[in-house]
């Protein structure tokens, strides 16, 4: 069972917020804006963005204060993410998934977890992310093979994880394991440690990708790994699968205005195109056909954006919020995906060049599709809430969900 967030108490009045947006506002004009087609198609690291990004306070954006974060609510944390990846999406990558795994220590680790980690990974000096797939396993999550064998005061790890965002530059990871690789049902056999780069710990490879250019996306291997045992989130072993659940929620709202910025993005460029561009002597904003694409445009980036503040607020409030994180994921990955084929056909030949930013939204944007839970998987989830909500239930079974009468 999933269970709902904390209630956010932010501390942030309206006024702060709104300058604090400014200044990210600002960041992103002067520091993302003029290197992003130059580091994407370099699929350079953008080590000096990450640098900025640790003085804003981005590491630690939604980490409480009382452990050294900023203490956002979902709601602003969605609006910065929005705001970063309607111009350049894939450094939002580099503190999404570092933030979901101090979200996991956050609601689920123990005390001495939280005052030593924590300070470490909102100040952005321990950076990392979440170590979940596996060659053979993405969707089905329980069927992992990495194992941690507890020997004495320490767990030896044996397994491989791939696709892990920040696996290069990374050094700290919330590690999912078998630790009861026989039990029955299998997600009671599974738990997340904090795994710090060391020995037995190795990058076999970056992976080459479509489009999330610069950002680092590794397979990892652990032969024989030792991490102490006090790593193990919140002390009980058999708990990883709902810790991850838990911290997801988060993510796909992350996902979802990840989406809405590059909706938004790709509907800011193609409406200044369209009124530039002249085709049988007029803009071709003046065109039927092009007024059409950008209404659709428009209002499929308006809706994305309302479902994610939906969710983001009851995320906000503490309350259980899987169906609506869940649709605001698929609709704003959606929304993304064919808002930016939309733009590249307003561009016409332009958009297929890379001189223009738009074949870049085009390239991006189907990870939002993959990430986080594919779109598939959503539709299952927010199926299963929905026939949940309604006085039935679904429950997961080898082969998938499969409905159960009451
Ligand atoms: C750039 C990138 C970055 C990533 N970053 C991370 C990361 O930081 N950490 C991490 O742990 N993982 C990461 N991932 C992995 C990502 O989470 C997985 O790729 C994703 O969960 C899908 O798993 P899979 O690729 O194994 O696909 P599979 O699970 O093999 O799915 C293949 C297809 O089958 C469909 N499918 C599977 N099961 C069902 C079902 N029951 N019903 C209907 N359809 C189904 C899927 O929707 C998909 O279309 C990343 C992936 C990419 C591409």
């Amino acid at each position: 069972m999933v269970q709902a967030a904390p209630a956010a108490q932010t501390g942030w009045s309206s006024e702060d917020e709104a300058q604090l947006f400014e200044a990210i506002q600002r960041w992103i004009d002067r520091e993302v804006r003029p290197i992003a087609k130059q580091f994407d198609h370099a699929d350079e690291y953008p080590t000096a963005l990450v640098e900025q990004m640790r003085e804003l306070g981005l590491f630690g954006a939604t980490v409480s204060q009382e452990y050294g974060g900023l203490g956002l609510s979902a709601a602003a944390y969605a609006k910065i993410v929005e705001m970063i990846s309607s111009v350049w999406m894939a450094p939002t990558g580099i503190f999404n998934s570092h933030l979901i795994m101090a979200t996991c220590v956050e609601r689920f680790g123990t005390e001495e977890q939280k005052r030593h980690f924590l300070p470490l990974f909102a100040s952005g000096e321990l950076r990392g992310g979440l170590a979940l797939t596996e060659p053979n396993a993405g969707s089905d999550l329980q069927s992992i093979r990495t194992t941690a064998r507890l020997d004495g005061g320490r767990y030896i790890v044996n397994g491989t994880k791939t696709w892990i965002t920040n696996g290069i530059h990374g050094s700290c990871f919330a590690l999912l394991v078998k630790t009861d690789p026989q039990a029955q049902p299998r997600h009671r056999g599974m738990s997340v440690l904090l795994a710090e780069k060391g020995d037995g710990f190795s990058v076999s490879r970056k992976l080459k990708k479509l489009g999330y250019k610069s950002i680092d996306s590794a397979e990892l291997i652990f032969d024989d790994f030792e991490i102490p045992a006090d790593r193990l989130v919140g002390g009980e072993e058999g708990r990883g699968f709902q810790q991850v659940a838990g911290g997801l929620e988060l993510g796909r709202i992350n996902v979802a205005a990840r989406g809405v910025g590059l909706a938004a993005g790709a509907l800011r460029d193609a409406l200044q195109y369209a009124q530039e561009r002249e085709a049988f002597g007029k803009p071709i904003v003046q065109h039927q056909s092009i007024q059409i694409k950008l209404a659709d445009m428009a209002t499929r980036a308006e809706a994305a954006r309302l479902l994610v503040a939906k969710a983001a607020a009851k995320y906000d409030r503490g309350e259980r919020c899987d169906l609506e994180a869940g649709m605001a994921k698929l609709f704003g990955s959606e929304a993304g995906m064919e808002n930016s084929a939309q733009a590249l056909r307003i561009f016409g030949g332009y958009g297929y060049s890379t001189e223009f930013d738009v074949e870049r939204y085009y390239r991006d944007a189907p990870l939002m599709c993959i990430g986080e839970g594919t779109n598939e998987i959503q539709k299952i989830i927010i199926a299963k809430q929905l026939v949940e909500r309604s006085g039935g239930s679904l429950r997961w079974s080898n082969s998938g969900p499969v409905l159960m009468a009451r």
